[in-house]
């Protein structure tokens, strides 16, 4: 099998692997308690927690653990409105994660207003829209770090700074940055900050809100720990893994960026000069090296993709967790793609399995594929 679908979710390392295992066969964990065990996991997790805060450049105590980016960013988006109760208006992008665009239509029906900032036509984002649309009665700016789809990096450090220099809380949802670009908190002033460990080579079901020093929000899963933001006993085996995973991010990052950009560049042109009516979404933009989304023509997307599927390779289209139904992509839509378009893009996101040979194989197949697809269309 080809596994192109990195930003679905990622194989997990083999050094979380065995750090899991182990933590897993030393006994039972729960950091609470004050007998030895206990006291054991409590310093599995410190360590943990060093690990991951040095991938982000900041302080242990700042990193509150969850269930995955999307419970983080849930966290973050109901802490600061709690944190500023007479506030009820949300700034954000218009091609952010469902985990978030979801939320905000709940929040809309809660008597929150959401001003979603336009991207152009290669999802690129203006930092001139977030300053114009900031309102007296704003809470929160929250805008991603590196979008899901086409791998567009956003100008964090610049909203960041802008933010800050008005007194607002800004959020950043950067599930596809971490691991992949260099996320230095001690230099950018976000507040919050949410990851994910199944996109950087950790397994589900942890994940972690980075919530500065001196930003106080209240939890939505009451209890005392996670120093009282966030309750529920700790999974330390997913903490354990977590970790492991940002040190070999930590570790590979220049590396890998530079090895995925090459292999990301190589399939593009393959794919250019094979498939006369494909194009490349937000070429030219500042992408995250391993994302590239690829339309083909007005050939339907799903067509393209269950004939890979069947040659053993895996893409998706558009994001993944709306996969199973066939939307247009809304990324795509603000980018201001037709339906048709959208919905005959698709979306290869690589990863440290890869290989040159992986993307041979991809450009050997795909032009008989979409031929296939073609004839079908036609
Ligand atoms: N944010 C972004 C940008 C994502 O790509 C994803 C998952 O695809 C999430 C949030 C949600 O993360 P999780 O699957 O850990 O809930």
């Amino acid at each position: 099998m080809i596994y192109l679908d990195n930003n679905a979710t990622t194989a997990v390392a083999l050094e979380a692997i065995e750090a899991m295992t182990s933590c897993m066969q030393s006994g039972p964990t729960n950091p609470s308690s004050k007998h030895k065990a206990g006291e054991c996991s409590k310093e599995t997790v410190m360590q943990a927690r060093g690990e991951l805060a040095r991938l982000l450049n900041c302080t242990p105590p700042e990193i509150v653990y969850t269930s995955c980016g999307t419970e983080s960013n849930h966290l973050a988006v109901y802490g600061a409105l709690a944190a500023a109760p007479e506030r009820k208006h949300i700034v954000a992008s218009s091609v952010e994660h469902p985990s978030c665009m979801e939320l905000y239509k709940h929040l809309a029906t809660q008597g929150y207003s959401v001003t979603y900032l336009p991207v152009d036509a290669k999802g690129t984002l203006d930092p001139a829209t977030v300053e114009a649309a900031i309102r007296p009665d704003t809470a929160l700016v929250s805008v991603m770090w590196a979008n899901n789809e086409t791998g567009v990096i956003f100008p964090i450090e610049a909203i960041a700074a802008l933010t800050r220099g008005k007194g607002l809380l800004f959020h950043t949802d950067a599930v596809q940055a971490v691991g992949k670009i260099a996320v230095d908190l001690k230099k950018i002033p976000v507040d919050l900050l949410s990851l994910s460990g199944h996109k950087i080579h950790a397994p589900t079901g942890i994940g972690a809100l980075f919530v500065r020093k001196g930003v106080k929000i209240p939890p939505q899963l009451f209890g005392h720990q996670e120093r009282a933001r966030r309750g529920g006993t700790e999974n330390v085996p997913g903490i354990v893994g977590l970790g492991k995973a940002a040190l070999v991010a930590q570790k590979e990052l220049q590396a890998e960026t530079e090895r995925l950009a090459a292999l990301r560049d190589k399939l593009e042109a393959g794919v250019l000069s094979r498939v006369s009516l494909a194009s490349v979404h937000s070429a030219g933009a500042e992408r995250v090296s391993n994302t590239t989304m690829i339309r083909f023509g007005d050939l339907e997307a799903e067509l393209i993709l269950e004939r890979l599927d069947r040659a053993g390779i895996c893409a998706s289209a558009g994001a993944a967790c709306t996969s199973s139904k066939t939307e247009p992509s809304h990324v795509l839509l603000a980018m201001g793609v037709d339906e048709r378009g959208a919905l005959s893009s698709v979306r290869f996101s690589l990863g440290r399995e890869n290989t040159a040979a992986d993307i041979d194989t991809l450009l050997d197949v795909l032009p008989g594929i979409v031929n296939e697809a073609a004839a079908i269309a036609a």
